[in-house]
């Protein structure tokens, strides 16, 4: 039986595939790894180029055909990490790209407050009474509201239970930021807000009183640029890809042909000295986006936004991710950043988190903000001039006054920002299938666009001629494909090895390849063979991999 559902799939055993195969190992694992940080081993950076490359192909080369029926323009663009600092004073990274976090003063762990939940113990008469503080309530904390985590903790309150007596009553639910009076919806004094804090056990500790106040942490990474370690010198690793973008948008507009509207993209590598690196390679410190910035007038913006939040969900589905593992999730007005007018998540359900979801990509309108403070602190004027508007203006007859506002204007920007290294995961856990039927009890189902491997060539066995056609046939099909040979062991432990690998097709060379030049094709997810001639292997693989 294959297992799809994401709920029945282990993280620890996608992990442990992950290692085993090659597709991602911790960084420099040698010296004990370092916390959110992950290499890409040979399977994981052929994965990730191939997803890469898609983006790119179906963002910049080839995008979608725009909502009045004419081809889009997105040119493409590759920013330095590092960048003037005034840049993130201007994004408004330097004052307020921060999570607010809370330190355990027991378990010297630090963990990100609005991750942090509790649920609530009514404590028994002979706890209060022995108790210094008296508490009525103790509320057991975790982190991040999965599944693992929150049986964790409740197993540690109904432990507590069971030794103090009392009731544990997980209904009573309340988030971090509440119980320490640091949510901005709720009005606490400072006398509750310590005696609620006194009462939370934090999740790598057993007694309660151990969490400070959230305090905001920044999240750039510092670094000097030059001889000269002063203030002076300090500069920051990119947060994110964006602000390179708008950084070039008068380069862009000023060097290529292009008019509004239009959109400028960009992949690379964005660092973010998270406070809580988890699941995997979900959150890490290093990671790398994929982000385009459309750049459009005003009053069409909001047509803008319903195109790209319906194209993006479109290009997630294309990579094979099956339509209900993905949803939507509109940002409320709290939620939304104060120059943003709308903002959609895409959200995948990743084991970790079924049956609920979490992030993948977000779509913003941003409005005007990144322009306009670039063009406050810069001193650069970013207006764009419309002659298209300006011409029909006049010839519907408008005011001087009329047509200069309908022709003169900060554009608003429409962002769809995604994560690659996140893409990544989501294939890996998409395509991880358990099956007990074959001997690998396992193979990945990547559709074959995104394997890393997209044909393994075989020679049934190592002698009477077929190693020196299986070197043919593969030296022919890796001009164009990602192929690998494999001459050792037997043939089921090949195949096996190229289940876990994700590889869609083996082809084997066997006694009647030599005689009337034919070759099974065999395929992962059926399992089944078919014998076609040698000559049509590439057609064959072509026609698969474009599907
Ligand atoms: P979160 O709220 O989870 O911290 P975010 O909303 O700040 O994420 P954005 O700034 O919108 O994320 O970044 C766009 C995309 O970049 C995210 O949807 C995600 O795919 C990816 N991303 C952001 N932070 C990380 C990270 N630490 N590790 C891996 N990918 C990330």
């Amino acid at each position: 039986m294959t297992i799809t559902d994401p709920a029945h799939k282990s993280m620890d055993d996608i992990v442990a595939l992950c290692k085993r195969r090659g597709f991602v190992f911790p960084a420099s694992e040698i010296y004990g790894g370092l916390n959110g940080f992950w290499d890409y081993g040979p399977l994981g950076t052929a994965l990730k180029n191939n997803i890469r490359d898609w983006w790119w192909k179906r963002t910049v080369e080839c995008p979608p055909i725009g909502p009045d029926g004419e081809p889009v323009s997105i040119v493409g663009l590759d920013s330095s990490i590092i960048q003037n600092p005034k840049t993130w004073e201007a994004s408004g990274h330097v004052g307020g790209f921060s999570d607010p976090m809370v330190d355990c003063t027991e378990s010297k762990k630090r963990y990100r407050a609005d991750q942090l939940h509790a649920a609530a113990v009514i404590t028994s008469d002979e706890y209060q009474e022995n108790h210094p503080l008296q508490l009525t309530m103790v509320w057991f904390a975790w982190l991040e509201n999965d599944e693992v985590s929150r049986a964790q903790a409740y197993r540690k309150a109904e432990k507590f239970v069971k030794k103090n007596g009392g009731k544990f009553d997980p209904s009573q639910h309340a988030s971090f930021m509440f119980l320490a009076g640091a949510d901005p919806q709720e009005d606490v004094s400072i006398e509750d807000r310590a005696m609620l804090l006194g009462r939370i056990v934090g999740p790598d500790t057993d007694k309660p009183g151990t969490l400070t106040p959230p305090r905001d942490f920044n999240l750039m990474f510092e670094t000097y640029v030059g001889a000269i370690r002063d203030e002076d010198a300090k500069a920051y690793l990119r947060p994110e890809t964006a602000q390179g973008i708008f950084l070039n948008y008068l380069n862009v507009l000023n060097t290529m042909r292009v008019k509004m509207p239009f959109g400028i993209a960009q992949i690379g590598k964005s660092f973010r000295n998270e406070v809580t690196p988890r699941n995997f390679i979900f959150r890490s410190r290093e990671f790398e986006q994929m982000e385009m910035e459309w750049f459009c007038a005003p009053e069409d913006s909001p047509k803008w936004y319903q195109f790209w939040k319906e194209e993006r969900m479109n290009w997630w589905e294309s990579l094979g991710i099956s339509p209900e593992n993905l949803r939507f999730r509109d940002h409320d007005e709290d939620e939304l950043a104060h120059y943003s007018k709308m903002c959609v998540d895409v959200e995948y359900q990743y084991p970790f988190t079924a049956p609920g979801f979490g992030e993948l990509e977000g779509v913003a309108h941003r409005g005007c903000f990144d322009l306009t403070q670039h063009q406050t602190h810069s001193k650069t004027k970013m207006e764009y001039f419309d002659q298209e508007r300006q011409l029909r203006a006049k010839e519907a007859g408008k005011s001087k006054e009329e047509i200069d506002a309908v022709s003169k204007y900060i554009p608003n920007v429409i962002e769809p920002a995604s994560g690659l290294t996140r893409a990544v995961l989501v294939l890996l856990c998409e395509a991880y299938t358990p099956d007990d039927s074959r001997p690998s009890k396992v193979f990945m189902k990547f559709k074959p666009r995104f394997a890393p491997i997209k044909a393994g060539v075989f020679p049934l066995v190592a002698k009477d001629g077929m190693p020196e056609a299986a070197q043919k046939l593969y030296l022919d099909l890796r001009e164009r494909f990602a192929v690998q040979m494999d001459v050792k062991q037997n043939i089921g432990r090949r195949y096996a090895r190229m289940d876990e690998a994700g590889t869609p097709f083996c082809v084997t060379i066997d006694g009647e390849t030599l005689s009337d030049q034919t070759v099974t094709v065999r395929d992962r997810d059926s399992q089944g063979q078919q014998r076609i001639n040698i000559s049509q292997v590439e057609t064959f693989l072509s026609e698969q991999i474009e599907q």
